[in-house]
């Protein structure tokens, strides 16, 4: 007997990546081997010289199609061994190797919007639903589009093994979120893409896409984050640690530093309005969802946890925002001896 691996990579479209798939037919209790696709369909290579190759990384149950069928993330590679310019996994594992010691913890705030016909799933044909207010954790069909697919993803991820820790409806008609974590710098960003893949193979039923698109309607309308919740050993054991992580981020430099590898379109969605701080200023504070780093008010009251940093797109590569907050704070933590 035989099974299916859904081989899924990351490909090279610009500003953001999207997500490729295809299946290979292996034999019951074989190992993942390499593969290969053409890069030149994928932005990844030129026609003249196409071949890209797949190295299977993270693997898990494929709830779709079940039974010993298996769902296989990986990282692209150039034919000469060396990783593929668009695989951000490859520059991300050096630095959560050399920050271990630290234990960091990520838990990912995913915002998606769902896409029917060319709008967003619930906005009328012709104008707009009524403004914002009553959808965010929203109940009844007046107020809610699409759970039938948010449950159905749920049910998916957890089956398939993924940190999956909530689901909300959010501000804007059609919108979502689902939080990955806690988990490692490396872990969280594999089972995001895996979860990502499986909201749009399962919306793809439903004649749905779901997009990550960080500002899908304009006008007075909430845009799309992917908020970034992050803890080390020493910040879930004291606060100084917390201020520390805080103060680093501030750094000169790192604001932009940041901003840069946190999503496609960022300045149009960090405003200062809708929940966001402005991009180009760094603020931090408790329970202050107008900052860029939020302290959480339970964090305060037990002066350990976690920070949440707000600004992060929907649309990012996690594997460069754990990177980058992993070698910021982790730095500061370590020069402050607060491991
Ligand atoms: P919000 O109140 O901002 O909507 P959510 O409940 O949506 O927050 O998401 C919070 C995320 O933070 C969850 O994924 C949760 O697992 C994660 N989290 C909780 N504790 C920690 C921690 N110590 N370090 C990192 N992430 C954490
Ligand atoms: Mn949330
Ligand atoms: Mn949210
Ligand atoms: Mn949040």
């Amino acid at each position: 007997m035989s099974y299916k691996a859904e081989y899924i990579w990351i490909d090279g479209t610009e500003p953001s990546a999207r997500l490729r798939s295809k299946t290979k037919i292996l034999a019951d209790g074989a190992e993942l081997p390499d593969w290969g696709f053409d890069g030149s369909s994928t932005n990844q290579a030129p026609g003249d010289n196409s071949d890209c190759v797949l190295k299977p990384v993270f693997s898990c149950p494929d709830p779709i199609r079940g039974g010993a069928h298996k769902l296989v993330l990986c990282e692209v590679y150039l034919v000469d061994g060396t990783p593929h310019p668009t695989n951000n996994r490859a520059k991300l594992l050096p630095i959560a190797e050399q920050f271990a010691e630290q234990d960091s913890w990520f838990g990912i705030e995913q915002e998606y919007t769902f896409f029917q016909e060319g709008r967003p799933l619930g906005f009328p044909a012709v104008g707009f639903p009524a403004p914002q207010g009553p959808y965010y954790c929203g109940v009844g069909a007046d107020e809610v589009f699409g759970r039938e697919i948010v449950e159905k993803h749920l049910d998916a991820c957890i089956e398939a093994g993924l940190a999956v820790s909530g689901i909300n409806a959010e501000v804007m008609p059609g919108q979502w979120e689902f939080q990955i974590g806690p988990a490692g710098p490396v872990d969280v960003a594999d089972h995001l893409w895996v979860a990502r893949w499986l909201l749009y193979r399962i919306a793809e039923e439903f004649d749905v896409a779901a997009t990550l698109d960080a500002k899908p309607a304009k006008g007075d309308w909430n845009g799309a984050g992917a908020h970034t919740n992050f803890s080390t050993r020493a910040m879930r054991e004291g606060y100084d640690a917390i201020i520390t992580a805080c103060e680093s981020l501030g750094a000169p430099g790192k604001v932009e530093e940041h901003i840069a590898g946190y999503g496609h379109g960022i300045e149009e969605r960090l405003t200062g309005h809708h929940e966001t701080a402005p991009h180009d200023v760094y603020s931090y504070g408790v329970s202050d969802r107008g900052a860029s780093v939020r302290i959480p008010w339970q964090v305060e009251v037990d002066k350990k946890g976690y920070i949440e940093d707000r600004r992060p797109n929907a649309n990012i590569d996690p594997y460069n925002v754990t990177r980058l907050l992993v070698n910021t704070c982790c730095t500061a933590l370590e020069k402050a001896g607060q491991v």
